[in-house]
């Protein structure tokens, strides 16, 4: 062993090569994340609104494109595990801000439930496991033992993509294919019971909000409100 291979082998563990645009200039200044700095500055701006969204209202940390696009891109990419750390940083920075705005709780306070998007089994293991899942696991972790992961739902195997799909097409497809997991959401139900405690989709894009608001409607008819939708970009 020369220290040849040593040098290789940390190289795939921990890589210089920024996680959003493949620069290779990282700065790992944000919580060691492999991003270089212009990237890191702009996975940091201030979160907005999906247009069009109304019940929950969806915020994305930014627009699909750059950085946003790149993070994306890069956690379903399964040759990069990092990316996830990365996408789940990008989420837990929108919910935090979110906590600041007074719309969900500060989990220090009162449980935050982050509730991954639906997606349907065969897109989670296109990707080596459900990558929105992952990313709210991440995130979750960020944010603290307040916040709880509940997978409450996937989609049947052979659901349509929503892609080419008008909102109310998106919504109903979404309610018509969703698989809910009974424990998870009973799961989800006793957490809410709790004085103060609030509810957050987590997806990794939004083009309209409707597969999210979709989502949120059906969780709402089986007990469980929903107060916003955090998405890495809006497409
Ligand atoms: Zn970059």
């Amino acid at each position: 062993m020369g220290g040849v291979q040593v040098g290789e082998l940390a190289g795939l563990v921990w890589r210089d090569d920024c996680v959003a645009c493949a620069r290779v200039e990282v700065a790992r200044a944000v919580d060691g994340l492999a991003l270089c700095r212009q990237c890191a500055r702009d996975l940091r701006q201030v979160p907005s609104r999906v247009a069009g969204t109304a019940a929950p209202p969806v915020f994305a940390a930014g627009a699909y494109g750059g950085a946003h696009r790149g993070v994306v891109l890069a956690a379903k990419d399964q040759r990069r595990p990092d990316a996830v750390r990365v996408a789940g940083a990008v989420v837990a920075g929108t919910v935090r801000h979110l906590v600041g705005v007074g719309l969900l709780t500060d989990p220090r306070l009162a449980p935050l439930v982050l509730l991954p998007a639906p997606t349907t089994g065969r897109a989670a293991k296109n990707r080596g496991g459900c990558i929105v899942r992952r990313t709210a696991g991440v995130a979750g972790r960020q944010l603290g033992a307040g916040a709880h992961v509940v997978a409450a739902a996937t989609l049947a195997p052979g659901t349509r993509d929503s892609v080419g799909l008008g909102r109310r097409e998106r919504a109903s497809n979404i309610a018509a294919n969703l698989r809910v997991d009974a424990a998870e959401l009973r799961t989800a139900v006793r957490i809410l019971r709790t004085p103060g405690a609030t509810a957050c989709i987590v997806d990794d894009v939004s083009t309209t909000g409707a597969t999210l608001n979709g989502f949120a409607a059906a969780l709402a008819a089986r007990g469980v409100a929903v107060r916003a939708g955090v998405v890495i970009a809006r497409a």
